[in-house]
Parts: structure tokens; C-alpha cells; sequence
């Protein structure tokens, strides 16, 4: 039997155990430092997740900002197991290889399959607005 052990913050246990070392509650491994909350965009590594989120960044020499994206590789263990759509959260830990030092520590849902159309109709607005304006256009 695995062991389960609290981490050392407010999170709950998973339902499920697994015998993952890497696991920040069934393994030994030490969760410290920065937690971040993201989506998960790719889960098609072996027990990693590439977890995304984005932000606004103020550039002072032009006065506007600027949009950033965040990519974090994250260690998946098989009791969370989350997958693509998922919204995660993630905290750090000792690097786990090259470039995963983050763990997922709990699925906080999924995103609506409307948001991920809204973020769809964003990307393909600028095609479409033209179109619309011209149609409205043609009716007056
Ligand atoms: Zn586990």
C-alpha cells in the first residue's frame, strides 16, 4: 500500500492512490515555493502536462501592455491524472528532470466547451467581422 500524507498546505487528498515516488501524496516528494492555478493544453507525455495561463505584462516605454503567455511542464501523477481542458493547480518542487519542476496538486475543473469556443470565435473574429459589417451594409 501507498502512503498518504497530507502536503503541507490546505489541499485535499485525492480519491485515488497510486505508487507514483513523484507523487506529493502518495510518494515523497516535497511540494515548496510558488503555486500557480492554469489550464492544461497538452496531456500527451508520459506523466507530464503542459499547463498555460495568460497575463498582462505593462510596458512602461510605451505605455500599453502586452499579452504573455506562461507554459509550464508539469508533473502529472496518476491519481490526479488530469487531462487536456482541465483547469489545474500546480506547485513547485525539486526539478524532476531538464524542465519539470512543478507538480499538479488538484483538478479545479474544466473549461466550458463555450469558453474554448469564445477563445475559437476570438481567434477567427478578425475574418469574420468584415463580413458582418458588409452584410449589414447590404440590408440598409
Ligand atoms: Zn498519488
Amino acid at each position: 500500500m501507498a502512503r498518504t500524507r497530507k502536503a503541507g498546505f490546505d489541499i485535499e487528498l485525492p480519491k485515488e492512490s497510486c505508487n507514483d515516488k513523484n507523487c506529493p501524496f502518495h510518494g515523497t516528494l516535497k511540494v515548496r515555493g510558488k503555486q500557480f492555478t492554469g489550464k492544461v493544453v497538452s496531456d500527451r507525455m508520459q506523466h507530464s502536462v503542459i499547463v498555460e495561463w495568460l497575463g498582462w505584462r505593462y510596458i512602461p516605454k510605451y505605455e500599453r501592455y502586452k499579452k504573455t503567455r506562461t507554459r509550464i511542464i508539469a508533473h502529472s501523477p496518476p491519481c490526479i491524472n488530469p487531462v487536456e481542458g482541465d483547469i489545474v493547480k500546480i506547485g513547485e518542487c525539486r526539478p524532476l528532470s531538464k524542465t519539470k519542476n512543478f507538480v499538479v496538486l488538484k483538478v479545479l475543473g474544466k473549461v466550458e466547451k463555450y469558453e474554448l469556443e469564445k477563445e475559437a470565435l476570438a481567434e477567427g473574429k478578425r475574418k469574420e467581422k468584415p463580413k458582418e459589417t458588409s452584410k449589414d451594409e447590404v440590408e440598409k
